[in-house]
C-alpha cells in the first residue's frame, strides 16, 4: 500500500492552505477547479496550526482538521495533512513547503493555493523570496474582490521577486467561513453551504454557538408559521436577527438573543378570547390593566407559552419575552436587547424617533431603552391609553441613570 504523504510519483502537487474554520463547499470547488486547470495530480489540504500570524485554540485545531478530513474523504485526488496542526512552535509556509519538497522528486512542481487576502500579504511572510522560488502560488478570489490591486501586487511579486503567482476567480467562493460561523450562531441553515458530514459535525459538537438553537430553530419556526400572520412572522425574524446584532455588540449570548427574538411575539396573533383562555390554562395572572389593554397580555402569555409549548427553560429568555412590551426597571442585558430589537428591527414602519433609537441602540443601550420608554409612554398617553406601572417604574429607573450606579 502506498504510504500517505509520499509524493515520489507525482509531477504536480498542490497545497491548499487555510484555517478552514470551517471548511465549506467554496473551498472544495476552488481546490477542484485549480486542480483541473493546472493539471495537478494531488491536492493536500493543510489546515493552519499554530499560525505565525494568529492565535489558535488547540481544541479548534482538532475540529478544523477533522472537518477537513470529513469534507475531502470521498475525493480520491484530495488528502489532508496534519503537518501544520502538529508542528511545535510557530508554523510557517516555508517549512511546510520544505517538508513536502523532501517527499517528492526534484522535477515535481509544488503549487500553493490559498485566498487572495493571504497572497496579498505574502511579502510579509517568513523568507518570502526563498518561498517564492520553491513553489507556484494560485490566489483564489471571491466575486467582488479588488482584482486591480491584486494584479498590481502579483505583477510586483512576479517581476521584482521572480515569483510565480497567478489568480483565479472562483464564483463558488462567495461562501465564506465567517458567513458559515455567523449563520450557525443564529441558527440559520448551512445545508448545501458545507458538506453534509461537516454540518452534522458542527451541530454535534456545538461549534460556533450552534447548539442547541440550530436544532431547535426549525421546530420553533414551524410552530410560529402556524400561529402568526405572515407579516408578524417577518417581524419576528427581523427581531431575532436584530437581537443577534445587538448581542454581538454588547457581548451577550447570541443564541439566547435569537431564540428570545423569535419567540417574543409567539402569543400575539391569538384572538382576545383565545388569549384569555390560554392565560387561564397556563395560570398567567390577568390584572385590571391587562384586561383593559389586551395587547399587553401577549408578552406575559408569550413567556408562559415559550415555557410550556416551545420547551424554553432559560429564565432570562422567558423574562425577555415577558417584559418586551412594558419593559421594567433593572432589566437584564438580554431583556434590553429584545426590548430594543423589537423597536428597531429593519421591517418596522417609520415612526417619530425611530432613527434616533436605531443609532442610540448601538451606542448606549440604556439610553436607547430610556428614549424608547419615553417615546412609547408619550404615544400611549396621546392615545389616552392606561400606562402600565412597570413602564412608568422603568422610565424613572433609566432616567435616574440607576443602571450606571451599579
Ligand atoms: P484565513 O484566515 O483562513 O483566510 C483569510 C482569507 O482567505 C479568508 O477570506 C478566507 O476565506 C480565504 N482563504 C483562506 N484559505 C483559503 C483557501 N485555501 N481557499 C480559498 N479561500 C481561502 O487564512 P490565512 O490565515 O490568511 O492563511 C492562508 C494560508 O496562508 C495558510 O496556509 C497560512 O499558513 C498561510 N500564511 C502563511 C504565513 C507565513 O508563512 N508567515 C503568513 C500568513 C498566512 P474563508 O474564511 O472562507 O476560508
Amino acid at each position: 500500500m502506498k504510504e500517505l504523504a509520499q509524493y515520489k510519483d507525482y509531477k504536480r502537487i498542490a497545497v491548499m492552505g487555510g484555517s478552514f474554520n470551517p471548511i465549506h463547499n467554496g473551498h472544495l470547488v476552488a481546490a477542484e477547479v485549480v486542480r483541473q486547470e493546472f493539471g495537478i495530480e494531488r491536492v493536500i489540504f493543510i489546515p493552519t496550526g499554530n499560525a505565525s500570524h494568529k492565535k489558535s485554540d488547540p481544541m479548534y485545531n482538532e475540529h478544523r482538521y477533522l472537518m477537513t478530513v470529513l469534507a475531502t474523504a470521498a475525493n480520491p485526488n484530495f488528502e489532508v495533512s496534519r503537518m501544520e496542526i502538529d508542528r511545535a512552535g510557530k508554523s510557517y509556509t516555508i517549512d511546510t513547503i520544505g517538508e513536502l519538497r523532501k517527499q517528492c522528486d526534484d522535477d515535481c512542481e509544488i503549487y500553493f493555493i490559498t485566498g487572495a487576502d493571504a497572497i496579498d500579504e505574502i511579502l510579509t511572510w517568513k523568507d518570502p523570496e526563498k518561498l517564492l522560488s520553491m513553489c507556484r502560488f494560485v490566489a483564489v478570489t471571491r466575486p467582488g474582490y479588488d482584482k486591480t490591486r491584486l494584479k498590481a501586487t502579483i505583477d510586483t511579486i512576479n517581476t521584482k521577486y521572480k515569483g510565480n503567482v497567478e489568480f483565479l476567480e472562483i464564483p463558488a467562493l462567495s461562501i465564506s467561513s465567517t458567513d458559515v460561523r455567523n449563520r450557525v450562531a443564529v441558527g440559520k441553515t448551512i445545508k448545501y453551504i458545507v458538506p453534509e458530514p461537516v454540518e452534522s459535525y458542527i451541530l454535534k459538537f456545538g461549534l460556533y454557538g450552534g447548539r442547541p438553537s440550530a436544532l431547535k430553530t426549525d421546530d420553533i419556526n414551524k410552530k410560529l408559521l402556524a400561529v402568526l400572520t405572515p407579516k408578524r412572522f417577518k417581524h419576528t425574524r427581523g427581531v431575532a436577527q436584530e437581537a443577534v446584532r445587538l448581542a454581538k455588540r454588547y457581548g451577550a449570548d447570541t443564541e439566547k438573543a435569537y431564540i428570545a427574538g423569535l419567540l417574543h411575539d409567539c402569543a400575539k396573533c391569538y384572538t382576545d378570547k383565545e388569549k384569555i383562555a390560554l392565560c387561564e390554562k397556563y395560570n398567567v395572572p390577568l390584572d385590571d390593566i391587562l384586561f383593559k389593554q389586551p395587547d399587553l397580555v401577549h408578552s406575559f402569555l408569550g413567556a408562559a407559552l415559550a415555557k410550556a409549548e416551545y420547551g424554553i427553560e432559560d429564565e432570562d429568555i422567558i423574562n425577555a419575552i415577558a417584559y418586551h412590551t412594558t419593559g421594567r426597571k433593572d432589566m437584564s442585558l438580554l431583556e434590553k436587547i429584545i426590548y430594543i430589537a423589537d423597536y428597531i428591527e429593519p421591517n418596522r414602519e417609520a415612526f417619530d424617533g425611530l432613527e434616533e433609537i436605531r443609532k442610540l441602540a448601538y451606542e448606549d443601550i440604556d439610553k436607547a431603552v430610556e428614549f424608547s420608554l419615553e417615546n412609547t409612554i408619550g404615544y400611549n398617553v396621546n392615545k389616552k391609553r392606561i400606562i402600565h406601572p412597570l413602564s412608568m417604574e422603568a422610565l424613572e429607573y433609566y432616567r435616574e441613570g440607576n443602571n450606571e450606579k451599579q
